[in-house]
């Protein structure tokens, strides 16, 4: 935005926001405008940008009362479909990260040795650091599914 040309500008703006402008000012700013080609452009631009909102509020049509009730109930419709479709997702999340807990209790009670499989199965490269990313999945499975949840609820 460019600096202001006048520096009482701002002031000349504030007024014409306010509704103020011009009864309600002082005589100085009211005659400020008569002197400065800046405010003046400014008075005149923003009247008449302010006038045409104006007559646009009052030629706006209005709708019908049945209208404005079943857009009303359509949105009470659809926030109540979000926030239901939010519990599922959490719900859903939180019951995969169980199931994915429950599998990994499964493989540790009743296959000794697993994590020795997945580390042999693994490719050479990364044989070493088979602990580490069985951890890292271990928690992703655990806590990533809520998360993840979570995020998708707040988009919808
Ligand atoms: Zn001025």
């Amino acid at each position: 935005m460019n600096a202001p040309l006048c520096p009482r500008e701002g002031e000349v703006l504030d007024a014409l926001r306010s509704g103020a402008w011009p009864a309600g000012c002082g005589e100085e700013l009211r005659a400020h405008p008569a002197e400065c080609p800046s405010c003046r452009d400014l008075v005149e631009v923003t009247t008449a940008l302010f006038e045409d909102r104006d007559a646009g509020i009052q030629q706006a049509p209005i709708p019908g009362s049945g209208l404005v009730w079943w857009k009303m109930l359509m949105r009470h419709r659809q926030e109540a479909m979000g926030s239901a479709r939010r519990t599922l997702l959490l719900v859903q999340g939180t019951a995969l990260s169980v199931a994915g807990g429950l599998a990994l209790l499964m493989l540790q009670l009743f296959v000794p040795g697993w994590t020795e499989l997945v580390a042999r199965a693994l490719p050479a490269a990364v044989r070493g650091a088979a602990p580490v990313l069985l951890a890292v999945v271990a928690c992703l499975a655990l806590a990533g599914a809520p998360i993840v949840a979570w995020l998708a609820s707040r988009r919808s």
